[in-house]
């Protein structure tokens, strides 16, 4: 646990996602009040602009890496982070938008964008583990609320 704070604290963060997983969380209401009283939430940017520094007791990742940034800022992540849990099928497999991996990004950047020299993309999106060791996976599009409850 978190020195200093006597309930585990819990980051919610997001990559490239469309935040269904996320969203799953707050509908989840009644699940998550039995254990409201149990954890911290200590930076959940969906739910509340209320942020607590880290390090944090358990990072729920949601979303895959597409950007040179997302790449440098899940490596932050992983260092405040004493369990790292990846949440659905954009964090844990890539995505839907992993189906840029079968193309030519750059082609698709020119085509989409009035002034793609803005848009800093990588070729691929990948999955967080292939960035950053991890230590749960929850699959789904979106997850499965009472399983990670
Ligand atoms: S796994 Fe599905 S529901 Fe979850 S963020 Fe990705 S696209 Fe959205």
């Amino acid at each position: 646990m978190t020195e200093g704070i006597g309930r585990p604290t819990v980051a919610v963060w997001k990559f490239a996602s469309c935040d269904g997983c996320q969203l799953s969380l707050l509908s989840a209401e009644d699940e998550l009040l039995a254990i409201a009283g149990e954890i911290e939430i200590a930076y959940f940017l969906e739910a509340t602009r209320e942020v607590k520094e880290g390090p944090y007791d358990i990072s729920l990742v949601e979303g895959s890496i597409t950007t040179p940034d997302d790449a440098e800022r899940i490596r932050q992540v992983r260092d405040l982070s004493t369990t790292l849990v990846t949440i659905g099928a954009c964090a844990t497999a890539g995505g839907i938008q992993a189906l840029r991996n079968f193309g030519d990004v750059e082609a698709f950047r020119s085509l989409v964008y009035a002034r793609p020299e803005y848009v800093e993309t990588l070729a691929d999106s990948t999955a967080i583990a292939e960035h950053v060791p991890v230590d749960l996976e929850l699959r789904g599009c979106p997850i499965e609320t009472s399983q990670l409850v």
